[in-house]
C-alpha cells in the first residue's frame, strides 16, 4: 500500500432492506466516490441491518482506524430507526432535547399545514451530547456530527436525496475545515472517443504516452458506444494536479484528435447537435434497421429543434420507394441491405426534408434474417452532406440491441467528425 497523508473513511450503511437486496446500496457508492473527490481515502465499507448490536459493532470497528466513519440510515422518527440510539450509546453521550432544533422543526412542519409537530418527530430534535447539527434541506431528519479523540462519526438519514443534500451542504463545509491540510483529491479528466476500438486506440495511445506521469494514471473506458480514456490525478495538490493532467492531455491531442469528441453528457449527440448548430446545418434521418434510434439520440438532447429536420422510420421495401425515392431495381438485384439503397436513403430523405444534411441506416440487426453473405450485424451507413453522398459497411458484433446501438452510434460519430472538419476527403 502507498504511504498517503489523506485521511481515511470509513462506511457503515443501515437497512435490513440492504441486506436482503431490496433496496441496493447507492449511498455506499455514492458517498465513497463523493469522499474520493473530496481527497480522502475510503479503507472499509459495513452493512448491517437495523439492528442496535451489529450497528455498535460496525461502527466501533470503523472507528477504529479512520479518522471519518459515515452512518447512513435509520435516522427517522419510526421505532425501526435506531442509528442515533444505538451510536450515542456507543460514544458514551446522553440524548437530549435540542431547542434550537426543534423550533425549526415545528416552523418546518407549521409551514407545511400541520397545526402541531407530530409526537415521533419530535424524536427528530434529539440529538447525542456535543452534536454538530447538520441542516437537511430536503427532509426533517438533520445530519449528527459527534467528535471523538481520534475520529469524526457523522450520522446521515438513509433517503439519498437527504443524504446528498447535506452532504453537498454542511458536510462538505464541515470537513473541508476539519481536514483542510490532509486532503487529497482526486481530480479526473475524460476524453470521450468514438470510432474507433479500444484496442487499436490503447496501441495508438501507448506511442504516445509519456514515460513520466506523475501522479497520473489512465483508464480505458469501453461501452457500445465508444472508448472513455479518463486520466486520473492522485495525491497532489489541485494545481499541480491540474497541470499534469492538461500535459498529458496534450500528448494524447496527436492520436485522439480524429476520434475524440466534447460533450458534458458523453453523448456524442450533444457534441454532433452542437457542431450542426455552429456550422449552420440540420439533418434528416432515413432508418431501417435502427427503427428511429437515430432520430431519438438527436431529439434526447435539448435545443435538437434547431438542427433536426425529421426522419423517416423506413421498413417496409414501399416505404423506401414511395416516401425516400429509392429504386425499385435496385432494391431487387442488390437487397434492401446494400450500397445503393443506404446512399439512395440518405440523399432522398436529405433533399425531400431539404436539410443540409441527410442520414441513411440499413441493416440487419438479427437474431433472424442473417444470410452467409450478408450476416446479422451486416449494416450499411450513408451520409449525403451537399452535394457529396458515401456510405460504409460496418460489421457489428453483439445481439439485436447491441447492433441497433452500435449502427446508430457509427453514423451519429461518423456525422460528428464529417460536420466539425475531422474527416476530410475520406
Ligand atoms: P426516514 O426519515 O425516511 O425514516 P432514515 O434515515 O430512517 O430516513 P431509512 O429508513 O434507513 O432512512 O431509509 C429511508 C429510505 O431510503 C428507504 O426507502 C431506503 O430504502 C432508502 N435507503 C436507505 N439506505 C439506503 C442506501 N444505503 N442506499 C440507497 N437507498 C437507501
Ligand atoms: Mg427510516
Amino acid at each position: 500500500m502507498t504511504e498517503t497523508r489523506a485521511p481515511l473513511a470509513s462506511l457503515v450503511t443501515v437497512g435490513n432492506e440492504l441486506l436482503y437486496g431490496q433496496t441496493v446500496d447507492t449511498n455506499a457508492a455514492w458517498l465513497g466516490r463523493s469522499l474520493a473527490q473530496l481527497g480522502f481515502r475510503v479503507t472499509r465499507t459495513f452493512t448491517v441491518g437495523d439492528d442496535p448490536g451489529p450497528i455498535q459493532a460496525a461502527v466501533g470497528s470503523a472507528m477504529e482506524d479512520a479518522d471519518l466513519v459515515l452512518v447512513s440510515g435509520g435516522l427517522g422518527p419510526t421505532p425501526d430507526d435506531l442509528t442515533k440510539a444505538a451510536v450515542a450509546q456507543l460514544l458514551g453521550r446522553e440524548i437530549g432535547l435540542d431547542e434550537e432544533l426543534l423550533q425549526k422543526l415545528a416552523a418546518r412542519f407549521r409551514a407545511a399545514g400541520y397545526d402541531r409537530l407530530p409526537t415521533p418527530n419530535r424524536s427528530q430534535a434529539e440529538v447525542p451530547q456535543g452534536s454538530i447539527v447538520l441542516n437537511n434541506p430536503q427532509g426533517t431528519a438533520p445530519g449528527l456530527g459527534l467528535e471523538t479523540d481520534s475520529c469524526l462519526v457523522v450520522m446521515l438519514p438513509g433517503v439519498p436525496r437527504e443524504l446528498r443534500s447535506i452532504f453537498e451542504g454542511d458536510l462538505t463545509h464541515l470537513l473541508r475545515r476539519r481536514f483542510a491540510r490532509r486532503l487529497e483529491p482526486v481530480q479526473h479528466r475524460t476524453i470521450h472517443t468514438t470510432g474507433v476500438p479500444e484496442s487499436r486506440l490503447s496501441e495508438l495511445v501507448s506511442q504516445l504516452l509519456p514515460r513520466d506521469m506523475g501522479p497520473v494514471s489512465l483508464a480505458f473506458l469501453p461501452d457500445l458506444r465508444g472508448v472513455d480514456l479518463r486520466l486520473t490525478a492522485r495525491g497532489v495538490a489541485i494545481e499541480e494536479g491540474e497541470a499534469w493532467l492538461t500535459r498529458i492531455e496534450a500528448a494524447l491531442e496527436p492520436v485522439v484528435s480524429k476520434w475524440r469528441f466534447e460533450a458534458e453528457s458523453g453523448d456524442v449527440a450533444e457534441a454532433l447537435n452542437h457542431a450542426l448548430a455552429g456550422a449552420g446545418m440540420t439533418v434528416a434521418t432515413a432508418e431501417s434497421c435502427t427503427g428511429g434510434l437515430v432520430a431519438k439520440r438527436i431529439t434526447d438532447r435539448p435545443g435538437s429543434s434547431e438542427v433536426f429536420v425529421g426522419g423517416v422510420i423506413a421498413y417496409a421495401d414501399a416505404v423506401k420507394v414511395e416516401q425516400l425515392g429509392v429504386s425499385p431495381e435496385d432494391l431487387r438485384e442488390h437487397g434492401a441491405v446494400s450500397e445503393p439503397v443506404a446512399l439512395q436513403m440518405a440523399k432522398g430523405v436529405r433533399e425531400r426534408f431539404g436539410a443540409s444534411a441527410g442520414v441513411g441506416i440499413t441493416g440487419v440487426a438479427g437474431p433472424e434474417g442473417g444470410t452467409p453473405e450478408k450476416p446479422v450485424g451486416t449494416v450499411w451507413i450513408a451520409l449525403a452532406v451537399a452535394d457529396m453522398a458515401e456510405a460504409r459497411l460496418v460489421r457489428l458484433p453483439g445481439d439485436r440491441d447491441a447492433v441497433r446501438e452500435r449502427a446508430a452510434q457509427a453514423v451519429l460519430g461518423w456525422l460528428h467528425r464529417k460536420v466539425s472538419g475531422r474527416e476530410q476527403g475520406r
